[in-house]
C-alpha cells in the first residue's frame, strides 16, 4: 500500500509539534493506510528527510505527500514540493503524488463550529433569551494566517462565508494575523461598529503556534480596551478525529484523483491587481535551514504548467552514472523532457520518472545537415511549452560538445538557459586509465585537441607544429580516424618518435580498455587492435607514469 508522508512546515511552539505528532499517530492508528510518517520542512523535529527516509527504508518507492496546510500558499505550492524534490535527489526512483491543501472542507467547518461552541459555553445569556440565541447574538472573527498570495487569503474569506451559512451566527468576518488585512484589531473594530456585543475569535489554524498565540494576545488587548464587549477566543482545530478523517480523504484523493491547485485564481498565472509582478515569476522556495541539499523545486502535481519553461545544458560526464555532478543530477531529476546524446550516461535514463519525455538527439528527425538546428529547435519548443528541459550531453558541454550553440539558440529565443559543467572525457579518460595528465617535474601543460579534422585540412584551426614543439601532454578527442596522420605530422615537427601514446576506449564503462604504443606506431597499432570510438589518445611523458588500473 502506498505510504503516506504528512508534511508540516514546522513551528517554534512545542505544543504545536506535539499536536502534529499526535495527529500523525491518530492517522497511523486508523490502520486504513499501511505506513504513515510525519515530518517538518523546518524548525521542528523530525525533519521531512527522516520521515521520507524511514518510509524508503521500509521499501516504499511511491508515496503520497500531503502538505498539512489549510490553504494553498507558498508553503504548499513551493516549499514543500521543493523539499520533496530534495528527497527525490536523495532516493533515486522515489516518486510521490502530491495531496491538496486541507481546506476548505466541511469537516474543518464542523470542527471550527465545535471550537466556537466550546468558547461560547457558559456565555451569559439573558434569562429571556432562548437557548440557541447564543449564536444569533454572536459574531465570529475567523482569523487566518495571512499570505502574500491573494488566492490563499480568498480561501479564508470563503471559509468564513461557509462557516456562516446555515449556522445562525450573526455573521462571520475574515481577518488575518500576518501579511494581509484586515488585522485582528481591525476586524474586531469593524464588528464592534456593526453593533456586535459578543465576539468569538476563531483561529483558522490547525495547531498551536506563535501566530495563534498572537491572535490570543491581540484579542485580549482589544477586549481590555472595550470592557463592554464579550470577546472570547476559540481553540485551534488541533489533533482530532475530524482532522484525521480529512487527512485520509486527501490521501485517497491523491491516489485516485486528478489533483489540481486552483489555477483560475493563481497569482503566478492570472494578472490580479497589485500582484502583476507575480505572473510568470519562477517559484523561489525559501531555504530551509534543516535541509542542506540544493534548492530547485519540483511540483509533483499539475501546477507547474504555468511556470516558465527552461533549458539546462548539462554535462553528464564520460559515461558512468555516477560521474555526473550533483547539480546535473538534481536538474535531471526535476526535468520534464530530457534530450540526450549518444555519449551521455545512458544509465541515468532508467532512473527518470515514467512521465519524463526522453528525446534521443541522434534520432531527431532532420535533413543531413540539420542535426544541430533540429536539436536547438526541440529545446526551444519544449521550453516554450513550459517544460523543464535538460539537454544531457557527454563529458562537459563546452568541450567539443556544441553546447554553446544550444545555449545561444535558447538565449536568442528568449528561453532561460543554464549550463552545468561536466567531467570531460579529455581529463577523465586518462585518469580512469591511470594516466595523470600533469605531474610535478614531468608535464606542466596539457592541451586538449580535436582530431576531427586531419592536419592540413583547410578548415583546421589547430597549430600542429606548435603542439609538436611543446613538451607537455596532448589529449586528442575524436581522433580514431586521424591518429596516424596526426602522429606523422607531430613527428615531422619535432616530437620524438618514441614518445609514448595511450589510447583509452570506452573510459569509465564496463568495456574500458587501453592500448599503448610509440608515437610512430600508434596509427598501425590502433588499427590492428581495433580501437574504435569513443576513445581518447594521450601523448606525452606522463604516459610513462601509467599506474595499472582495472584495465592497466
Ligand atoms: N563533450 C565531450 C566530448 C565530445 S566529443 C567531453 O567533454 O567528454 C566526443 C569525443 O569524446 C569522442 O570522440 C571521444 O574522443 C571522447 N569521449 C567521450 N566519451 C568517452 C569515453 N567514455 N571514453 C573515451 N573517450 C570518450
Amino acid at each position: 500500500m502506498t505510504g503516506l508522508v504528512i508534511v508540516g512546515h514546522g513551528t517554534r511552539s512545542a505544543a504545536g509539534v506535539e499536536q502534529f505528532a499526535a495527529l500523525v499517530e491518530r492517522v497511523s492508528g486508523r490502520g486504513d493506510i499501511g505506513d504513515v510518517e510525519g515530518g517538518f520542512i523546518e524548525l521542528s523535529r523530525p525533519p521531512l528527510t527522516d520521515a521520507v527516509g524511514a518510509l524508503v527504508a521500509r521499501g516504499h518507492r511511491a508515496l503520497v505527500a500531503l502538505p498539512l496546510v489549510l490553504t494553498g500558499a507558498g508553503h504548499g505550492k513551493g516549499d514543500i514540493p521543493a523539499a520533496m524534490a530534495r528527497e527525490q535527489q536523495r532516493h533515486s526512483g522515489l516518486s510521490y503524488r502530491y495531496g491538496r491543501p486541507l481546506g476548505p472542507h466541511p469537516l474543518l467547518h464542523e470542527a471550527l463550529e465545535q471550537r466556537i461552541d466550546a468558547a461560547l459555553a457558559g456565555a451569559d445569556r439573558a434569562a429571556t433569551e432562548p437557548a440557541g440565541a447564543d449564536r444569533a447574538g454572536t459574531w465570529v472573527a475567523l482569523i487566518g494566517r495571512g499570505s502574500t498570495d491573494p488566492d490563499a487569503n480568498a480561501e479564508v474569506a470563503k471559509v468564513a462565508r461557509l462557516l456562516w451559512e446555515g449556522r445562525g451566527y450573526a455573521g462571520v468576518e475574515p481577518g488575518f494575523i500576518s501579511l494581509a488585512s484586515p488585522s485582528v484589531p481591525a476586524v474586531l473594530e469593524r464588528l464592534r461598529r456593526l453593533g456586535a456585543r459578543r465576539i468569538v475569535v476563531a483561529p483558522y489554524f490547525l495547531f498551536a503556534g506563535v501566530l495563534p498565540d498572537r491572535i490570543v494576545a491581540q484579542s485580549a488587548e482589544f477586549a481590555a480596551a472595550h470592557p463592554d464587549l464579550d470577546v472570547r477566543v476559540a481553540e485551534v482545530i488541533g489533533d482530532c478525529d475530524a482532522l484525521a478523517d480529512l487527512v485520509l480523504e486527501r490521501y485517497a484523493e491523491a491516489l485516485g484523483g486528478d489533483i489540481r491547485m486552483n489555477c483560475d485564481t493563481c497569482a503566478y498565472r492570472v494578472l490580479m491587481p497589485g500582484f502583476a509582478d507575480k505572473v510568470g515569476r519562477p517559484q523561489r522556495p525559501h531555504d530551509h535551514p534543516d535541509d542542506p541539499v540544493g534548492h530547485h523545486h519540483h511540483h509533483g502535481h499539475d501546477h507547474h504548467d504555468h511556470d516558465r519553461g527552461s533549458v539546462a545544458v548539462v554535462g553528464g560526464g564520460p559515461g558512468p552514472d555516477d560521474l555526473i555532478t550533483v547539480r546535473g543530477k538534481a536538474l535531471l531529476d526535476a526535468a520534464d523532457v530530457v534530450v540526450v546524446d549518444r555519449l551521455a550516461p545512458q544509465g541515468l535514463l532508467a532512473g527518470l520518472r515514467p512521465d519524463v519525455l526522453v528525446v534521443d538527439a541522434a534520432k531527431v528527425p532532420r535533413g543531413p545537415s540539420m542535426a544541430q538546428e533540429a536539436i536547438n529547435e526541440a529545446l526551444v519548443s519544449h521550453a516554450r511549452a513550459g517544460r523543464r528541459v535538460v539537454r544531457l550531453k557527454g563529458g562537459d558541454p563546452y568541450v567539443f560538445g556544441r553546447g554553446h550553440e544550444e545555449v545561444q539558440a535558447c538565449a536568442a529565443a528568449g528561453v532561460p538557459v543554464t549550463v552545468v559543467p561536466g567531467v570531460s572525457s579529455a581529463l577523465a579518460a586518462p585518469a580512469l586509465a591511470g594516466v595523470p595528465v600533469t605531474h610535478r617535474g614531468v608535464a606542466h601543460d596539457v592541451t586538449v585537441v580535436s582530431g576531427h579534422l586531419p592536419p592540413g585540412h583547410p578548415d583546421s584551426l589547430v597549430d600542429w607544429a606548435a603542439l609538436a614543439r611543446a613538451r607537455g601532454t596532448v589529449v586528442l578527442l575524436m581522433a580514431v580516424d586521424t591518429i596516424a596522420k596526426i602522429a606523422t605530422v607531430l613527428i615531422e615537427h619535432g616530437r620524438a618518435p618514441e614518445s609514448p601514446v595511450l589510447a583509452v576506449q570506452d573510459a569509465g564503462l564496463p568495456d574500458q580498455r587501453s592500448v599503448r604504443a610509440r608515437l610512430d606506431e600508434i596509427g598501425a597499432v590502433a588499427t590492428r587492435d581495433g580501437v574504435g570510438p569513443p576513445a581518447v589518445f594521450v601523448l606525452g611523458p606522463v604516459v610513462a607514469l601509467t599506474t595499472t588500473g582495472p584495465t592497466g
